[in-house]
């Protein structure tokens, strides 16, 4: 084509197509995670709790026989997990799922060789308490007692399976919170049913209580394609609009196809995990930390460099909520507002701002003023995607947010 046919043709083009020169107003959007990253990651740990298994009269657990009891000790489960993992990865992010009153056996005739309430004793406190206020960890609920023993493993009656109301079932929880209270001085926002089993009492007992967030079901992440990718977003249930978060990675036998098809939904990436190998009963406890400790150096190895958020199940269920409690409304040229009806503590959102129309993509970054006049700055280490386009996380306040565009200098430190 000669050049004056060429030019006429895109000319053309652009008018049918009916393209601006440049937009006229903000482009906003509510990223689905903070600060750019594709897919939460949290390891989980089940059934910590002030309990061990060894010979009782020996007073001190068998190796691999800590499930919490032996506190700080460097020969507890602890102290295994900060050694033989965080140390050499301290970005990890762990929920403890923590049973708060003295732990079942699974059968009569095989007890525990200890099984206290976290209260205990003031050793015991103290060591929940410490856990409970360490960046590093979040503890969650877990039970009351986990289930009730029986004269075989298999009849074993887990907790959430057993309750004949949601009144039995929220007397004993209730029961379970205040020993929690007492051991750490905080009430856990979230939790998990023991064995993955519950029956039709235990979803509204859950949000009766007061949970924000809650586990209910074992998820591998599916790679065939066979099963719906929305299959493994969170959900919600109860009256309290309580946020179910899916656990779709095994600590053993994590696949990288999982991990690379949850980045690439930009799913939880959630690392279902035991406290410990051993149990009273004479089984091993799968997956557990002991045995897969080879497999969570690989995964967390794996993980390295990838753009992921490492969060406890707290951090992740309270993004959500703000996400999903956040109406964001009446873009223009230079602002938006967002109407919020959740009730999360100090709630926060990563927004997308396509800037363009501020200044021609020249824009370094921009600036938002919330509606209660606090200023945030976009994240210049954040990548959105796109020039002109900004990644920036403003405390969510209901009302009208102003947008303009920052000076180039104030990223140069950067
Ligand atoms: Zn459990």
């Amino acid at each position: 084509m000669k050049p004056r046919l060429r030019k006429a043709w895109h000319l053309l083009r652009r008018r049918v197509s009916g393209r601006a020169d440049r937009p006229l107003r903000l482009a906003v959007a509510k990223e689905r995670w903070p600060n750019g990253a594709r897919s939460p990651v949290v390891l989980m740990i089940d059934d910590l709790t002030n309990a061990w298994h060894g010979p009782r009269s020996e007073g001190r657990w068998l190796p691999g026989g800590d499930w919490g009891g032996g506190h700080a000790d460097s020969a507890g489960a602890v102290a295994f997990l900060e050694r033989e993992l965080l140390r050499e990865f301290p970005e990890v992010r762990t929920t403890f799922f923590v049973v708060a009153g003295a732990i079942s056996a699974y059968t009569h005739h095989q007890p525990f060789g200890s099984a206290r309430p976290l209260d205990a004793d003031e050793a015991s406190r103290a060591f929940f308490t410490a856990l409970s206020q360490d960046v590093r960890y979040e503890l969650a609920y877990h039970g009351y007692n986990h289930g009730s023993a029986a004269a075989t493993t298999e009849q074993f009656l887990q907790e959430w399976r057993g309750f004949e109301s949601v009144a039995a079932a929220v007397a004993q929880t209730r029961r379970g919170l205040e020993i929690f209270h007492r051991a750490t001085g905080r009430t856990p926002s979230g939790g998990k049913y023991g064995g993955w089993d519950y029956n039709q009492f235990a979803g509204d007992a859950v949000s009766e209580c007061g949970f924000r967030w809650w586990c209910r079901d074992w998820m591998p992440r599916d790679v065939s394609g066979q099963i719906d990718p929305e299959y493994y977003e969170p959900q919600v249930f109860g009256a309290n609009r309580v946020i179910a978060l899916p656990s779709t990675v095994h600590g053993h036998f994590w696949d990288p196809r999982q991990i690379a098809t949850l980045l690439k939904h930009r799913q939880i990436i959630s690392i279902e995990e035991h406290i410990a190998p051993l149990r009273p009963d004479g089984l091993v406890q799968t997956p557990n930390i002991v045995d897969d400790i080879q497999e969570l150096r690989r995964l967390y190895r794996h993980l390295r460099g990838l753009p992921v958020w490492h969060a406890t199940c707290g951090d992740i269920a309270a993004y959500v909520a703000v996400r999903e409690s956040t109406l964001l409304h009446d873009v223009d040229a230079d602002g938006f507002s967002l109407r919020y009806d959740g009730s999360e503590p100090a709630p926060a959102l990563t927004l997308r701002i396509d800037a363009t129309a501020l200044d021609d993509g020249h824009a370094a970054g921009v600036v938002v003023t919330a509606p209660d006049g606090v200023e945030v700055q976009s994240d210049p280490a954040a990548a959105a995607g796109r020039r002109g386009c900004f990644l920036v996380t403003v405390p969510v306040v209901s009302g009208r947010y102003r947008v303009r565009s920052s000076p180039a200098t104030r990223h140069r430190r950067q």
